[in-house]
Formats: C-alpha cells, structure tokens, sequence
C-alpha cells in the first residue's frame, strides 16, 4: 500500500518546476518581454548596476540562471564598467533544457570560446559540485520562489561563499499600496496565463509561474529567512522595484 511521505511531495514539486521550465525553455526569453512589457530588463538592470561586478576579478555564481541573462549582463557591465574581462561566471540550473538554450545564446556573444561563463547542472538546494567559500557573489533572480525549501537554498548559498562575499536575490514581492496590489493581482491571473496560451501555446506553465508568484512570501518574511540563514542584512534588507512588484534582496556572509 502506497503511503504518503513529505519527501513525495518535495519529489512531486521538483518534477512540476522541472516539466513547466521545459516546456517554456524556447520562449523563456521571449515571453518575460510580452508579460512585463519589457520591465524585467530594467529591473535586471538595476540587480546588476547595486551589484556592480568587476571591481576586480570576481567569481560569480549565477543559481537558477536558465537561459543565462543575468550571466552575460553581469559580465558586460564588468567590461562596460571596469574594464575587467576576468571576472568569471558559473550559471547553474536544474533543468538542462533552460541551460541549453544559454548555451546557444553564448554562441553569439564574445563570451563564446573563453572561460568567462560556464553553464552546469545543480540543484540549488544542494549545490553539490560548488566548493564551500569559493564564491564572491551568489546571485539568484526569479528563482528562488520555484525551489521547494528556500532556507535549504539560503544555506547553500551561505556556505559557498566566501567570508565578506554577497548573496543577491531578484524576485517577485508583494504590491503595495493596495488598490494597486488589487490592479496587479487582476492582471496576473487573467493575463498572464492568456499571453502564455497565445504566445508559447502553453497557459498552465504560466497559470503555475502566476501562482508562484503568489505563494512567495513577502518581503519581510524574505528578509527574515535571509537572515536566519545566517547573513548580515543592512537598513530592511531589500529595495522594491515598481511598488514592489519585484525586490532586490542582499545579504553579506561576515
Ligand atoms: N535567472 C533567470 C532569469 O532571470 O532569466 C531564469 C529564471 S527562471 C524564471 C527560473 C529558473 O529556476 C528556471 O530556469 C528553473 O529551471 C530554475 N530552477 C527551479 N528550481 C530550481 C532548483 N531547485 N535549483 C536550480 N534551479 C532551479
């Protein structure tokens, strides 16, 4: 007789992230324009103009990185900004299928043929091929709410940085003021998942990605968990984006 344990569920979810990220892997790029009208660049680029990477080689790790786009922007304003070309880039994901499509995106970018980027299979609650205090920075944008135990992935992060390095999150947040989290709710539940159905033929991936969305904590508690994990926040430890809709969080490993 099949008796339910916790650890199926924990299964059972790995197996949803893991069929919802491999059917949109083609139009992931495509389809975060459509749904955000192109904001999530700006937010992306504010991620990465706080981090400002490249003030002297750094290894960087990327976890959730999918399709590589925090990868090679990080890399572009280290050159932009620095001058540095050293500075390396892991970009780690579960699904295989989002790190194949980095991969063809590498191929156009001067990053093709050197070390600068290199693309890996892990499971950011484990990390199990990432040394311990190897890391200057983790980054982890719109991928942690996916993962089934963030204090697990927050003591991952923890333990493969380096002492002064920064863990670095991206994320949905919660809206406020509330007529307008009232507006954002609406549209993502009905629009969402429509643009999804038109653009990627595919509306429960992105009726899934929606819920996610919404079953993230908010900021506070997210702040909360970061530093559980053992990280030094400053001031509340994160700074909204378009009233919230997204938060930049950041942690220093004393
Ligand atoms: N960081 C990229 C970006 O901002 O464009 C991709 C974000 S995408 C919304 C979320 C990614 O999280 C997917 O590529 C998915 O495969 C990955 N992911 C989900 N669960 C994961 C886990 N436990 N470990 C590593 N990656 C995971």
């Amino acid at each position: 007789r099949w008796v339910f344990h916790p650890a199926d569920l924990s299964l059972i979810s790995l197996h949803i992230v893991a069929e919802v990220f491999s059917s949109v892997a083609s139009s992931y790029d495509l389809m975060n324009d459509a749904m955000s009208a192109g904001i999530h660049r700006l937010w992306k680029d504010r991620f990465v103009q706080k981090l400002d990477p490249g003030r002297g080689r750094m290894n960087i790790l990327d976890v959730a990185g999918g399709t590589g786009d925090i990868a090679f922007r990080m890399l572009d304003h280290a050159a932009k900004v620095h001058n540095d070309h050293d500075t390396l880039v892991t970009c780690v994901d579960i699904n295989p299928d989002m790190l194949a499509e980095g991969k063809k995106r590498l191929l156009s970018t001067c990053y093709a043929n050197t070390p600068r980027v290199s693309f890996k299979v892990q499971n950011a609650e484990l990390l199990d091929e990432i040394p311990s205090n190897s890391v200057d920075l983790y980054t982890i944008a719109f991928g942690i709410r996916n993962c089934t135990h963030i204090p697990l992935v927050l003591q991952q992060a923890h333990r493969v940085l380096k002492p002064g390095g920064i863990f670095a999150c991206l994320e949905f947040g919660k809206v406020s003021p509330p007529p307008l989290a009232s507006l954002y709710r609406q549209y993502s539940f009905s629009v969402i998942p429509l643009i999804g159905q038109l653009i990627a033929g595919d509306r429960d991936s992105y009726q899934y990605l929606v819920e996610s969305i919404e079953k993230f904590p908010k900021q506070e508690d997210f702040a909360k968990l970061i530093e559980d994990a053992g990280f030094e926040i400053s001031g509340n430890g994160w700074e909204d984006l378009t009233f919230g809709v997204a938060a930049i969080h950041t942690g220093l490993k004393k």
